[in-house]
């Protein structure tokens, strides 16, 4: 286990599973999911992918369970209907490709990834990311994935979002965030999770993913906040803090993130009962990951 509080040697990935409340039957698997995720993230750091391959690989994870509202996980909407949202952000190029209310894939961050790497701009909504999610297939930039959702009742008691912050060895650093939103949503509704600036954001100097109520996130551009207060010289503990305490002051709350700058110092900080997170970096044998975590 590695000496909580210190620089986490590079390269390193931070992984949660979203700020909400999951019931106890479900822990088991949740770990095991966030702690595979982590391990394959890192894999990808380390055979050699950037750090955008590591979140990518890290979220994809999770999509493919359905134990969370995201990917197979997802939940419906007011009519029924499957939409889903993602961003991938690259923090040196400060560029960034998101897909949002794209219905019924399983992998938005594979087609997030295919807007920041195929296409000139970076974000695409609705039947636009339906079509592009086609087009990526036939080019074969990702293969589909069967789609087969299972009826497991919701897993989360409200929603949650998985997101991922990912530094290499040179300190270049990659965020991501994958989600279906709220259930019974509004159709064409989308939160912070896929909004740079809200649910995640990412430059030269930190990278953060945000979870909780996206309506409240989005008020304060928490992801952009967070990485704001670490450029002015807050260390991530402070700059956590700070974002969260004024979430509360400023609206109702119900949130968390995970805050990871270019050295691999990592905070992370949530209101609700639970976040899921797991912690890979190079100095460690086996990933930090709990439910609940308490990270210094
Ligand atoms: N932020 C997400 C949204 O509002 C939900 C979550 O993170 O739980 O869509």
């Amino acid at each position: 286990m590695p000496r909580y509080g210190v620089i986490m040697k590079l390269p390193i990935i931070v992984v949660h599973g979203g700020a909400t409340v999951f019931e106890k039957k479900y822990h088991e698997g949740i770990l095991a999911a966030m702690k595979d995720a982590a391990v394959r993230g890192m894999c990808a750091l380390e055979n050699g992918g950037s750090p955008l391959d590591a979140v990518e690989t890290a979220i994809w994870v999770l999509e493919e369970t359905d134990l969370f509202t995201a990917g197979r996980g997802a939940s419906k909407n007011r009519d029924g209907e499957i939409e889903v949202d993602a961003v991938i952000m690259d923090g040196n190029r400060l560029e960034s490709g998101a897909v949002m209310a794209v219905h019924d894939i399983i992998h938005p961050i594979s087609l997030a990834r295919y807007v920041l790497e195929r296409t000139s701009n970076f974000q695409i909504v609705g039947s636009g990311a339906d079509k592009l999610y086609e087009q990526m297939l036939a080019e074969n930039y990702r293969e589909e994935t069967i789609s087969m959702r299972t009826e497991r009742p919701q897993i989360s008691r409200e929603c949650d979002t998985v997101g991922a912050v990912a530094v290499d060895e040179t300190g270049r650093i990659a965020s991501a965030s994958s989600t279906s939103g709220w259930p019974g949503k509004l159709p064409g509704r989308v939160g912070d999770s896929p909004i740079v600036g809200a649910g995640v954001y990412a430059n030269d100097i930190a990278g953060v993913s945000c979870t909780g109520k996206g309506e409240q996130i989005l008020r304060i551009t928490m992801g952009r906040m967070a990485v704001f207060h670490v450029e002015q010289g807050l260390s991530v503990k402070q700059a956590a803090n700070t974002v969260m305490a004024e979430l509360r002051q400023k609206t109702s709350g119900e949130a968390g993130l995970i805050l990871v700058d270019n050295q691999g110092n990592v905070a992370m900080k949530f209101d609700t009962p639970h976040m899921p997170v797991s912690i890979l970096s190079q100095e460690m044998d086996e990933p930090y990951f709990a439910i609940r975590p308490s990270w210094p």
